[in-house]
């Protein structure tokens, strides 16, 4: 299991390694938001399990909330290495004077670990490896004995650090080497592992492979569901969200209409792009929190709502997804069949509102939102 990068911090974060302040976003808003709680400049860094983000574009630096909401809308249009990005981490931004690389990995001919160290940081390091191996230094460590300052020193020393760095080093590759013991990783990378002009020193990124028969016990719980930032997100706002792999966003109450909802889109020619139950009191926030969670799909071009309201006010429903459309400027086609108190009205305000179509019958609104997807650009 690969870990993403603000994931693979935080674990680094609980072993004391030195981690530049951050958060994650998963909208342009947000990421202006953070950006501006952190202060300038900040890196707006794409989060996809690949490496060499910032080759392709994915890692920018910021000096502006403008800037950071851009780069943050740029960043979570591109795909990178097949990879779509789904989220941001947000970090204040690190003056770099140097860039080192330092992993840990699994040695299996040597049958145990081997720390590699590199001067020539930040780069490829497979790039370096392979065209001037004698430039990443190594050492095997002993599982039985751990990894002893010494030993660290004679290989920094090998690699010509100046002296004045040595100490902060050392301590960052022990405190390195436990977290790939504590969490049982196939590898652990610093990539850049960086200094500033005033001596500071920080972890800018991070590799983390665990093995995934040998899961550790100590890693936050929930961990997991986190490497689909939509369902963590959805279990958070205490939502039942399930991501298929169409189109067509679904809302509805009650995992019985849902499902059923599923069906009649599949038979009229749709593809659902989720699953996703509200939960009985449909309230204009849980719909707001809905509709959020579920256009974060970068692969929805078109949402069905299908709520059987009962107690629950239609007119207020309604209002509720109108005014996250307007707050989010999203421009998918939405169909919403409303039924309940007061559904005339909700219906009514609805069709006032351009990108809505309301409907009072749910097969209708399914063959509705599988015709207008079908014929519906490519959302970029
Ligand atoms: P990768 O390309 O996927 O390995 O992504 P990284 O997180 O390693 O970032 C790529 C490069 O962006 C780094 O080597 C740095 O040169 C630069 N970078 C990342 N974070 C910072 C930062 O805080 N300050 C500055 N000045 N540059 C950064
Ligand atoms: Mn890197």
């Amino acid at each position: 299991m690969k870990l993403l990068e603000y994931q693979g911090k935080e674990l680094f974060a609980q072993v004391d390694l030195p981690v530049p302040p951050g958060k994650v976003a998963n909208t342009p808003e947000a990421a202006k938001r953070i950006a501006g709680e952190l202060g300038f400049p900040v890196v707006v860094k794409a989060q996809v399990a690949t490496g060499g983000r910032g080759k392709a574009g994915g890692i920018q630096i910021a000096r502006t909330s403008e800037e950071a909401e851009k780069h943050a809308t740029d960043i979570l249009r591109m795909t990178i290495q097949g990879e779509h990005v789904r989220c941001l981490l947000i970090t204040q931004a690190v003056e770099i004077e140097q860039e080192y690389y330092l992993g840990i990995t699994l040695d299996r001919s040597a049958r145990r670990p081997v720390l590699l160290f590199s001067r020539e940081g930040g780069v490829d390091i497979e790039e370096v490896a392979k065209s001037s191996p004698e430039k990443i230094q190594k050492c095997h460590i002993s599982p039985l004995e751990g990894l002893h300052a010494h030993q660290v020193r004679r290989l920094l020393f090998e690699a010509q650090v100046p002296q004045s760095q040595m100490g902060a080093l050392t301590d960052v590759t022990q405190k390195l080497y436990r977290a790939f013991v504590e969490y049982h990783a196939h590898l652990v990378e610093i990539n850049p592992l960086a200094f500033t002009p005033e001596g500071g020193i920080w972890a800018l990124d991070s590799k983390f492979i665990l093995d995934d028969d040998d899961l550790p016990t100590k890693i936050p719980n929930g961990y997991e569901e986190r490497i689909d930032p939509l369902e963590q997100a959805a279990h958070e706002a205490d939502l039942q969200y399930v991501k298929l792999d169409g189109s067509i966003g679904i809302i509805g109450n009650g995992a019985g209409l849902v499902m059923a909802t599923l069906d009649l889109v599949k038979l009229k020619g749709g593809r659902p792009a989720n699953f996703l139950d509200v939960g009985g009191g449909a309230t204009a926030a849980q719909m707001s929190k809905a509709l959020l969670l579920v256009l974060r799909d970068r692969q929805v071009r078109g949402v069905f709502i299908n709520i059987f309201g009962g107690i629950t006010r239609c007119d207020l429903v309604a209002q509720g997804i109108i005014e996250t459309q307007k707050a989010l400027g999203m421009r998918v086609p939405m169909v919403v069949r409303l039924v309940g108190t007061n559904e005339a009205e909700g219906r009514a305000l609805l069709k006032q509102t351009q990108g809505f179509i309301a409907v009072s019958d749910m097969e209708e609104g399914a063959a509705e939102i599988a015709r207008l997807v079908g014929s519906s650009q490519e959302r970029n």
